[in-house]
């Protein structure tokens, strides 16, 4: 077997078929279009069908893509997207099978807990956890159909993004980290149930990244050096550095990985 046969067989995505909330732009878009990179199709949830940048670059890769308008603050939109996605066409549906989910799409609101609104829980607890959720039961519903137990298909694949914050407690992010909190808990709790059944929960958790989520942060000189100084690697992460470990948990390569999340953050949660 040659080199390229060897990566091809552990790695390649071709066939496969990958739902991706958060493709729009920062991380989920890398993470997309690493996935089309690897021959995966697309199906993008997004709340804007504008932004059809992803979309139209994962087309010039020679790959099929998806966008499907939901927004993840609707809980009502979110509880009826898998089965418009996945349900038959003479049911309305659209006829896909989902074969990956990454739930990527996440927002953050910063204020000192005294002050932090339910209105502000709310939402980052929507957006960050429930939809995770939603979509992680409707899909891995779907999955369970689709390959199983015995099945020759290959198994299904969800990927929760989690975060640094789903080990610590951070300061005036106290949604957040309650959020990212249970995403850790889900995953692990999912495993159990499904990595019987022909299906990995995974996860990662991402580090300090330079995105938009972090423009405050990155726009104050003194503390992007701190952060920067913090980092054993020594440099904010990118969002091109999640393309191997979405690549590796989506692909047969991680078939025997199961209820894990992998920390890509430099070093940063290694150091004492
Ligand atoms: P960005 O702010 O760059 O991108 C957020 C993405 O989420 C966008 O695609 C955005 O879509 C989408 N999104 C937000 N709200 C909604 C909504 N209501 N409905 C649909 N889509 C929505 O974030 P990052 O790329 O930095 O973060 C990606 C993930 O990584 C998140 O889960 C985040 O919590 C996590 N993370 C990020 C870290 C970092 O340092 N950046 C650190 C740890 C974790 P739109 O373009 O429409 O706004």
């Amino acid at each position: 077997m040659s080199t390229n046969e060897f990566l091809s067989s552990l790695f390649s995505l071709e066939g496969r078929t990958a739902l991706v909330t958060g493709g729009t732009r920062g991380i989920g878009q890398k993470i997309a279009l690493a996935l089309a990179k690897a021959g995966a199709d697309l199906i993008l949830i997004q709340r804007n069908l504008d932004n059809q940048d992803t979309a139209t670059e994962a087309r010039q890769l020679g790959r099929k893509a998806t966008v499907v308008q939901c927004d993840l603050t609707d809980k009502v939109q979110i509880g009826a997207i898998v089965q418009k996605i996945t349900g038959s066409e003479d049911a309305g549906g659209m006829g896909l099978v989902v074969d990956i989910l990454v739930n990527c799409g996440g927002i953050q609101r910063r204020a000192p807990a005294e002050i932090f609104t339910d209105e502000n829980w709310s939402e980052v607890l929507q957006v960050n956890l429930n939809a995770v959720w939603t979509l992680s039961r409707d899909c891995g519903a779907h999955m369970l159909k689709t390959r199983g137990v015995g099945s020759t298909n290959p198994r299904g694949k969800i990927i929760n993004i989690a975060s640094l914050l789903s080990y610590q407690g951070g300061l005036t992010v106290p949604a957040y980290a309650a959020a990212k909190h249970g995403v850790l808990g889900l995953i692990k709790a999912l495993s159990n149930e499904w990595s019987p059944k022909g299906i990995n929960v995974n996860g990662i958790s991402p580090g300090y990244i330079a995105t938009e989520m972090n423009t405050a942060l990155i726009a104050d000189p003194v503390r992007s050096r701190q952060i920067m100084e913090r980092i054993p690697i020594g440099r904010w992460g990118a969002p091109e550095d999640f393309e191997g470990a979405v690549v590796f948990l989506a692909s047969r390569a991680s078939d025997y990985v199961c209820g894990e999340t992998l920390v890509v953050d430099g070093g940063w949660m290694a150091r004492c």
